[in-house]
């Protein structure tokens, strides 16, 4: 089946029998999209406040990145991990720039969250000694699908069907009691991610990254922060750990990176950037002319724009918002800047999600009582009013159904 022909026919069909189990049959089939709209193959548009979850930083189809990947991909689009390319060399410095990772700092690439969480499971590895064996992860925290980044992912039910995981992995809880009583010199690293997106946009207590540091530091324990889904401005920082003046021994980041153009990098602050010596780790795609040029147009322009700030200020107004519509079904908004989580009073999400895209908005259900929202940064004022009046009109179709 051609893709023309699978957008006139049953693209359903299709979808059920020849691709993997492993997703459900999704609803939509899109065709494309412009700035915070999409539009599926019936001609509909919907309003995109999930952006590929938390990934198209610039929405559709922004003229930076098709620019920067049209130029790249007439040009050079990949030579290996053999040659250098200017793109790559170029995201590496602004990367270190932004995570302030110092000069002593030094960046990995990859194609993807979980694979920038396998580079740094190997960091994590090479901090081991015969007495230093164990690595800490954060119960409920999601770190990838991959055997590394599945075995530090705090979802037994992810786990299980793929046991034995790699070995040495432990979870705690992420309140200051359980670092006080796990961490000691016995650890290699701990995983922190700092707000848990696919648990339902939960942040950690107060005080937690910063009293991590302390110990981890004390102890000779590498602070690892998965910056995948809140890295890249989505939060109202560049990056999440930015907010507590902390500076961890690595980072992960992926998704908004790219806007839409797979890649993942691993960054090291200081002596961790020791770590992995030549040999150690590799990759055929990781840092190619073509992705590396994509995340260099997305960050430049969220950096000229001021999408950070615009994701701090558009936070905050869908919080309001989202307060005015005074919905029963809602009773509070997790989460900082363009990563929120909407809790729900009863267990009704999927049925808002259904809901919202029947208004022609599109958001997600992390969990049963929590609605995420992830739009792009992008969003202004004619975005938040078209949301809210969508959002509500949900809402309110659930409420007479739930009462
Ligand atoms: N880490 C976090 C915090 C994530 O949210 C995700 C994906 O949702 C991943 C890692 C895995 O990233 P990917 O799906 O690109 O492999």
């Amino acid at each position: 089946m051609t893709e023309t022909s699978a957008a006139a026919a049953d693209w359903r069909e299709a979808y059920a029998s020849n691709l993997m189990k492993t997703f459900s049959q999704p609803p939509l089939l899109l065709t494309r999209g412009e700035g915070s709209w999409v539009w599926d193959s019936d001609g509909n548009r919907y309003l995109d406040f999930l952006a590929g979850i938390a990934v198209n930083s610039l929405g559709h189809a922004h003229p930076a990145l098709v620019k920067a990947v049209s130029e790249q991909i007439a040009t050079l689009a990949h030579v290996s991990n053999l040659f250098a390319s200017a793109p790559q060399l170029a995201l590496a410095e602004r990367l270190l720039r932004l995570a302030g990772a110092g000069p002593g700092g030094r960046v990995f690439f990859a194609n993807s969250g979980t694979e920038a969480n396998e580079a740094a499971f190997k960091l994590a590895r090479r901090n081991q000694s015969a007495t230093r064996t164990r690595i800490l992860s954060l119960l409920g925290a999601f770190h990838g699908r991959t055997m590394g980044a599945l075995a530090l992912t705090g979802k037994a039910y992810l786990r299980e069907p793929f046991e034995p995981m790699v070995p040495g992995v432990e979870f705690i809880d992420s309140t200051l009691e359980a670092l006080e009583a796990n961490i000691d010199d016995t650890v290699a690293a701990l995983f922190v991610e700092p707000i848990k997106g696919e648990a339902g946009v939960v942040a950690l207590p107060e005080g937690f990254l910063e009293r991590a540091r302390a110990l981890t530091s004390a102890h000779g324990a590498l602070l690892i922060v998965d910056e995948v889904q809140t890295g890249a401005g989505r939060t109202g920082d560049w990056f999440a750990f930015q907010k507590t003046g902390i500076a961890p021994d690595a980072i992960t980041v992926a998704k908004g990176i790219g806007g839409g153009v797979p890649i993942g990098a691993l960054i090291t602050f200081g002596a961790a950037s020791e770590l992995l010596e030549r040999g150690h780790h590799g990759t055929t795609f990781g840092g190619n002319p073509l992705a590396t040029a994509a995340s260099n147009a997305v960050l430049a322009t969220i950096e000229a724009d001021d999408l950070v700030g615009n994701a701090r200020r558009r936070g905050e107004q869908l919080r309001a918002a989202i307060a005015t519509i005074g919905s029963p079904l809602v009773t509070g908004v997790r989460g900082a800047g363009l990563l929120l989580g909407v809790a729900l009073t009863q267990p009704v999400a999927d049925a808002i999600v259904a809901a919202a895209l029947e208004h022609g908005l599109i958001v997600n259900a992390p969990n049963e009582d929590t609605i995420r929202l992830a739009p792009p940064l992008i969003i202004g004022d004619d975005e938040v009013a078209e949301f809210t009046t969508r959002f509500a009109a949900a809402l309110a179709d659930v409420e007479a159904v739930a009462a």
